[in-house]
């Protein structure tokens, strides 16, 4: 699949990229999602996976992070879409050949046509500006991957939210020692989670911050200061755990070529769910709608053409809106995706059938 050219590539993984790729399968397309984050679900799954959510259409309510697990599976119905995680889309453009080129931090993708539904911009875990914590270094970690890892080892988390938190729940079991820091005694994650890792083996320091990692090469210690007192104290680690929240940026994204609107935060597309550039569409918070509305004049504002009769004055106003729902992600990756599929068979219907009817076969 890596090296076929697909017949559409999605930039992101959120519940609106997650919805395409089903559509894509649906539609017989070869698909591949790009995501830059090493687990699908954009801000369901960064910013509140805890959380319930009210209006996903089917579920009276469901827990984020739940939604996102069944909009996966849910992508496996029809087809095999494939999944780059980790993967930071930088550029694209179209070749000579007229095949669309995806350019990512890791590697190259041709695809006949992209579905950019980036949402608010590519989540990347925020940096401790403190010496010896940068991101690849052994023993640093914005991410946890893989909790065997960490067994039998000591490990220090920054950070007072619910990411620090459920990966000190997470790790309390499997490592010799977790060890929780915060500059402040107010912490933004959930109570439940604070009372368990309150209750736990965890050791939790309130007011303390870092000043830099110790150990060359691996890391070996920290040092740590109380920010009331800037009294220091050195502590042994094996692992630094960062967990100080997510920014996100839609980056090289907006250079790519595709007419955004004048913040430079969304991309502007038709009702067709198209962009500017040819075979390539846009959908769910990433985007902008632009619609012309028609406008009739105000009787003392219309034309009168050399006789008594007058002609209302018709003009068109340009309307744009934003829709930053989940259900509002879904419907224009499904434009989207019919319509690119379109472009890349003319004589195919533009829109399918129903999921529902026997011609459609799970897998
Ligand atoms: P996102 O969820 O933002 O996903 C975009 C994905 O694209 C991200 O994973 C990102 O990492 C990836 N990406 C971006 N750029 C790149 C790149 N260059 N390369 C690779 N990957 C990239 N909506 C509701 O309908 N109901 C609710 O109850 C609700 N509650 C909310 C509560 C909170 C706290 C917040 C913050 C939002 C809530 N929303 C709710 C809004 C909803 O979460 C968004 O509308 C939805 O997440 C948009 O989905 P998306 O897939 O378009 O974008």
């Amino acid at each position: 699949m890596q090296d076929e050219v697909c017949d559409l590539t999605i930039i992101g993984a959120g519940p609106t990229g997650l919805f395409a790729a089903f559509c894509g399968g649906m539609r017989g397309m070869r698909t591949k999602v790009i995501e830059r984050l090493p687990e699908a679900g954009g801000q369901l799954a960064v910013l509140y996976p805890d959380k319930y959510i009210y209006d996903a259409p089917g579920h009276a309510k469901i827990r984020a992070g739940d939604l996102v697990k069944e909009l996966y599976l849910q992508s496996f119905t029809f087809a095999e879409p494939a999944y780059y995680f980790d993967e930071h889309v930088q550029r694209l453009h179209r070749r000579g050949d007229d095949l669309l080129l995806v350019q990512t931090d890791k590697r190259e993708h041709l695809t006949r046509t992209v579905l950019i539904a980036a949402g608010i911009g590519a989540f990347m875990p925020k940096r401790l500006n403190v010496p010896g914590t940068e991101e690849g270094r052994p023993g640093i970690h914005y991410f946890v991957r893989d909790l065997p890892q960490f067994e039998g080892r000591e490990v220090l988390v920054v950070g007072g939210g619910d990411t620090a938190f459920d990966w000190c729940l997470a790790l309390k079991d499997i490592a010799r020692k977790v060890t929780l820091i915060h500059r402040s005694d107010r912490f933004r994650a959930h109570e439940a989670s604070i009372r368990e890792v309150m209750d736990s083996s965890v050791e939790v320091k309130t007011f303390h911050e870092m000043k830099r990692v110790l150990g060359d090469g691996n890391v070996r210690g920290a040092i740590l200061y109380d920010n009331r007192t800037g009294q220091e104290k050195d502590i042994y680690l094996d692992d630094l755990v960062v967990a100080v929240g997510f920014d996100a940026d839609l980056g090289e994204l907006r250079m790519c070529g595709v007419t955004m609107d004048e913040h430079l935060r969304q991309i502007v597309v038709n009702p067709r769910m198209e962009t500017n550039l040819r075979g390539v569409y846009a959908a769910g918070d990433v985007t902008e709608l632009t619609y012309l509305e028609k406008t009739e004049l105000p009787e003392s504002q219309q034309v009168f053409e050399g006789s008594s009769l007058s002609f209302p004055s018709i003009k068109f106003e340009e309307r744009k809106e934003k829709w930053g729902l989940i259900v509002m992600g879904y419907a224009q990756a499904a434009i989207a995706v019919n319509y690119a599929k379109h472009e890349i068979d003319p004589k195919s219907r533009l829109t399918p059938s129903h999921s529902s009817d026997p011609g459609f076969r799970p897998r």
